[in-house]
């Protein structure tokens, strides 16, 4: 506490991210970063970006790059907006689109910046329950009873869980909720998901948030883009304006450019990562884990005899880092990153010795 501080700071309570380990060698599963590494393409245009010196400012209004994710999408320009990570993305999302006067509606298990973006904007807001197999339940999320929400946000596939919504059940949230800015966090929608963007053309409250962070191995370039109606994406570029006119660096704009325009090793990893998902599945159940679906990087698993908070510490004295969250509901499952084979073979090692 500071008698420095504003108001708003005295009522923050900010999100604590993954560790990010200060030490070598660890078997790190616990950010669901992805285990293969960028486009050799895109480090070769990150270097180029450097070469060319950093004197000059980046292009404000990253067209280039707000170009090659249209096309990639069937979207015009003016349906992108790029920002740093899609952390940054969500929190524009949440001043200039989210805030209304009735209250946001999310799911009570979810990516947990939602609240703190709530807090951080004085957003009211209603957590609906899971359903008890952990999946959003679309009719939870249509007007009933006279109330309707102000704004909707989830993720899909669900963070942490890794449930997925399939397109249609997004749909029937989407026209439901006319009214509202459905917002669709899929930072991990590419690992056997399909792209909510593909109803852009007929809703313009859908508003979808993607990251090169995790299906693009770019984690470490901080880079995020949302997709929707001009309408929309105007309001979060007025916003960004009055932040901070240059919303990503030479080189991540370079970066992230020449990822896009690098298809196949795109789908390459990713597959990759799927392979290795159904692997991993197979021997945590075989060790006695129940395993939630997942169309994730990640699988959210529990095991029947084992106090999840004690398996993670213990796994990280055996060098193995998973993501625990101390929440209700879910105290009992580990976030387990699907990391490359041989981190997967050190952490089932582990739990051998373990479970
Ligand atoms: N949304 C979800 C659901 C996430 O799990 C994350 C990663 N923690 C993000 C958004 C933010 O990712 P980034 O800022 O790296 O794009």
């Amino acid at each position: 506490m500071s008698r420095y501080w504003s108001a708003v700071v005295h009522g923050l309570t900010p999100y604590v991210p993954g560790e990010q380990p200060k030490i070598a060698n660890l078997v790190k599963l616990n950010t669901n970063e992805h285990p293969y590494g960028p486009s050799p393409l895109a480090l070769a245009a990150i270097q180029a970006a450097a070469d060319d010196g950093l004197r000059l400012y980046p292009d404000p209004n990253a067209d280039a790059l707000k170009a090659a994710l249209g096309q990639r999408f069937g979207l015009a320009p003016q349906q992108v907006f790029v920002g740093n990570g899609s952390d940054e993305v969500l929190a524009h999302a949440f001043m200039a689109l989210l805030r209304h006067e009735q209250p946001l509606w999310r799911p009570d298990v979810g990516y947990s910046f939602y609240p703190v973006y709530c807090g951080l904007y004085g957003l009211q807001q209603r957590a609906i329950a899971l359903a008890d197999d952990f999946s959003i339940r679309p009719a939870d999320y249509l007007p009933q009873g006279g109330q309707q929400a102000g704004a909707i946000v989830f993720a899909n596939p669900n963070a942490p869980t890794g449930r997925l919504l399939g397109l249609d059940e997004v749909e029937r949230i989407v026209a439901g909720n006319p009214q509202a800015v459905v917002l669709v966090d899929e930072a991990y929608i590419d690992f056997g998901g399909t792209s909510a963007a593909a109803l852009l053309g007929r809703y313009p409250n859908l508003l979808v948030v993607q990251t090169f962070s995790k299906s693009r191995s770019l984690a470490g370039l901080r880079v995020g883009f949302a997709l929707g109606s001009a309408e929309l994406i105007e309001g979060l570029e007025r916003v960004k304006n009055s932040f901070n006119s240059y919303p990503l660096g030479r080189l991540a704009l370079a970066g992230a450019l020449a990822s896009v325009q690098d298809e196949a090793h795109f789908q390459r990893s990713c597959q990759q990562v799927m392979d290795t998902r159904a692997a991993l599945v197979a021997e945590l159940e075989a060790l006695g884990f129940a395993v939630l679906p997942s169309a994730a990087n990640f699988v959210f698993a529990r095991h029947p005899q084992h106090d999840a908070a004690q398996l993670a510490a213990d796994l990280r004295a055996r060098a193995v880092l998973v993501r625990h969250f101390r929440a209700p509901r879910i105290e009992q499952f580990l976030r387990i990153t699907v990391g490359s084979p041989e981190q997967c073979a050190a952490l089932l090692q582990a739990l051998r010795e373990l479970v």
